[in-house]
């Protein structure tokens, strides 16, 4: 509090709209929504429509960071992925965990008002093995709290009771997709779109319900079904001349399972589309072509879902190159002239610019090591690949790989330094197709398999590295760099006070100095942290909050690179902690890193014929969750070390008969007994490859 006296100039900014909060209860809708000056709340994803994770609150700054301490925190024990961006309305915290469970929080104490669960596993049934359970966060509009969960189900809760108001299911129950991604709302709708294409046949599109009733308001397909059933818009018989062959056989892709974006100024939406379905153009469009609106910033209509214009950055793309990642609003001047800015850093690496009154594009440069482009035409737009990238003449190895360069962990984008902070991946991609025959390829259905391979096995842990970049959006250039452990580490959050958050893959919570990289504070919370953090403020006090609980694709495919950090599957307890200055509570102890430690059974004689077969029904059923090659990265077992593998009946039970569905192992009842047998074989080769090789 003698904090708070010194800064009372500071503080008063602060309290001023708490005072008016107390008198009357924020009304959530476009105008706070599009307030960025407000900062006690942190109202939508990206904190305002513009999406910018810039909080205006400067109580802590670059000169007090370092007495930031726990005010309260609150374990989360059956949680597991933890990737939320958790909302402050009024004093209320609402932040959903694993299969889309939301709670609702008094932010100053830690008690929990409610809880929410769609219970996800009585409603998945076998199509679970494709639902990842983490969630990136809810929306709230005029007092209803929206979650999405894994199983496509679009839910209005009550904000003051949990209750809930309607339900919507948002895409057919028997098709490969899921959702994960964080619902946007404005104008009265809510807007979701969902997760696939590796999977099965997918076709993307986003839908927007009405946010008091449910009712479906419009729909935007983001590629072309068959030209025979005709298009459903204008837009769709554009989008259809850049394809060819029988994409629609394939789905095509596009999902629009992350970056939505909402623009008051031009009422508009922008999505970001996703890679093919299936990633390998030869497959999916064998003469080539654009391929609209894959890979692909959309700007539509906000009232009525009609297109307005679009930006593609992966023409054709062919290595999960989507442009999902977060869509950050500002305002630029660029070369002297104002521009209303529109900046997004997709997997490709390129860093654009784009006039998003026009759609045209302002600048595009790479933020990290690039080789499937030399740069991009800046007369066309258009990227100028290199030969070979397209895997055209074989095995590939291709800058960057299928994580990206920047995958959905947000940037944030400080309004003082004007820099923007990406949490940035350096990893290649091996990629190549001779073991598939483009021609006789058929989607999988509910089975992994994306039409190219992209490393055959698992990699080692320095595989990959990463750093957190801040980079220059006007000069395109990079400012200042700092390493960052492994190579998932969390999005970023920038405050007025002159500081970057970061959350790391090993765990710690690091403050930096926005204008130079400078560490100020770190605190280690023992687990690897995979969320944004956020900032609000409750009678004149600024809070920070982490959810902490190792999350994301990595975590689940990430083999090696994840495993790295002993975020050992059920070893650590998931949490949430909230900091304030001169907080003094403190954190009940985290057990320490767990590696897992293959078992030995000198009596189980492998076979080799039938490890190799396990390798293949492993990869399309297995490697997702527990890892490409045997090492899980934290998400799922290790089953190099289960006992369930070295009994054959318990692994029938748990692989058949569900045994283990409660706690998320889905049933494989149409893996064949030979095929368990070889996955079997398969896991106990690695175990014993690898038993001398963990640290
Ligand atoms: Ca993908």
């Amino acid at each position: 509090m003698r904090e708070l006296m010194i800064r009372g100039a500071l503080a008063a900014a602060i309290l001023l709209p708490l005072a008016s909060h107390a008198a009357a209860p924020t009304v959530v809708d476009d105008a706070a929504l599009g307030d960025q000056t407000q900062g006690h709340n942190w109202l939508g994803y990206g904190r305002t429509h513009h999406e910018q994770r810039f909080s205006p609150l400067d109580q802590v700054n670059a000169g007090n960071v370092g007495k930031l301490g726990v005010a309260w925190s609150l374990d989360l024990p059956e949680d597991r992925s933890l990737t939320a961006t958790p909302l402050v309305v009024d004093g209320v915290m609402y932040f959903n965990g694993s299969y889309a469970r939301t709670r609702a929080v008094d932010a100053k104490t830690g008690k929990i008002l409610w809880e929410h669960d769609p219970k996800v596993f009585e409603t998945a049934e076998d199509r679970a093995r494709i639902l990842w359970d983490w969630n990136r966060g809810v929306a709230y509009w005029k007092g209803m709290v929206y979650v999405a969960t894994p199983d496509g189900r679009l839910i209005a809760l009550d904000a003051k009771s949990g209750q809930e108001v309607w339900a919507a299911q948002t895409f057919e129950p028997s098709k490969p997709l899921f959702i994960s991604g964080a619902p946007r709302v404005f104008r009265d709708k809510v807007l979701i779109g969902n997760g696939g294409t590796e999977w099965g046949a997918a076709r993307g599109f986003v839908t927007a319900y009405d946010a008091a009733t449910g009712k479906q308001a419009w729909r935007f397909w983001t590629v072309p079904g068959n030209p025979a059933d005709g298009f459903e818009n204008k837009a769709m018989e554009m989008a259809a001349k850049t394809w060819t062959g029988e994409w629609w056989k394939f789905g095509g892709g596009g999902t629009v399972w992350h970056g939505m974006t909402y623009d008051p100024e031009f009422n508009r939406v922008y999505i970001g589309t996703g890679n093919g379905s299936p990633w390998n153009q030869k497959m999916r469009s064998p003469g080539g072509g654009d391929n609209l609106f894959l890979c692909s910033i959309v700007a539509l209509d906000a009232d009525t879902g009609e297109y307005v214009w679009h930006y593609q950055t992966v023409p054709g793309e062919t290595w999960d190159y989507n442009s999902n990642m977060d869509i950050v609003l500002a305002d630029l001047v660029i070369e002297d002239k104002p521009v209303k800015a529109l900046m997004h850093a997709p997997k490709n690496g390129y860093f654009y610019v784009i006039d998003r009154s026009t759609g045209k594009l302002v600048s595009a440069k790479p933020f990290g090591k690039v080789d499937w482009a030399t740069g991009i035409d800046m007369t066309t737009g258009r990227p100028i690949e290199r030969e070979g990238a397209r895997y055209e003449d074989g095995e590939e190895i291709v800058w960057p790989g299928p994580f990206g360069t920047h995958n959905w962990p947000a940037m944030s984008f400080n309004q003082d330094t004007g820099l923007v902070y990406i949490p940035s991946i350096e990893m290649a991609g091996v990629y190549n197709d001779k073991y598939t025959k483009p021609q006789a390829w058929k989607s999988p259905d509910f089975k992994f398999d994306p039409g190219v391979d992209f490393l055959r096995a698992d990699g080692p842990a320095d595989w990959g590295s990463s750093s957190l970049r801040a980079w220059d959006p006007v000069q395109q250039k990079l400012v200042w760099e700092v390493p960052t452990p492994g190579v998932w580490n969390a999005g970023t959050l920038t405050t007025k006070g002159g500081l970057v958050f970061q959350g790391r893959a090993d765990g710690k919570l690091v403050a930096y100095a926005a204008d130079t990289g400078k560490v100020l504070w770190d605190i280690s919370l023992g687990l690897g942290i995979s969320a944004p953090a956020v900032t609000y403020a409750i009678d004149g006090t600024q809070y920070i909050a982490q959810l902490v609980g190792w999350g994301g694709s990595m975590t689940a495919t990430g083999g090696n690179m994840a495993a790295q950090h002993g975020w050992s599957y059920g070893a650590q307890p998931r949490r949430l902690v909230v900091f304030a200055l001169d907080g003094k509570a403190s954190l009940p102890k985290m057990p320490a890193p767990v590696f897992a430690k293959p078992l030995h059974d000198a009596e189980f004689v492998v076979f080799e014929e039938l490890a190799e077969r396990g390798s293949f029904v492993w990869k399309e059923s297995c490697g997702m969750c527990h890892g490409p090659a045997g090492t899980a990265g934290g998400f799922a077992p290790d089953l190099r070390a289960s006992a369930v593998m070295l009994d054959k009946k318990a692994l029938h039970q748990v692989v058949f008969d569900g045994a283990l569905r409660a706690r998320g192992m889905p049933n494989f009842k149409d893996v064949s007994e030979g095929d368990l047998e070889a996955v079997q074989h398969f896991i106990r080769r690695e175990a014993h490859k690898q038993q001398l090789n963990t640290p």
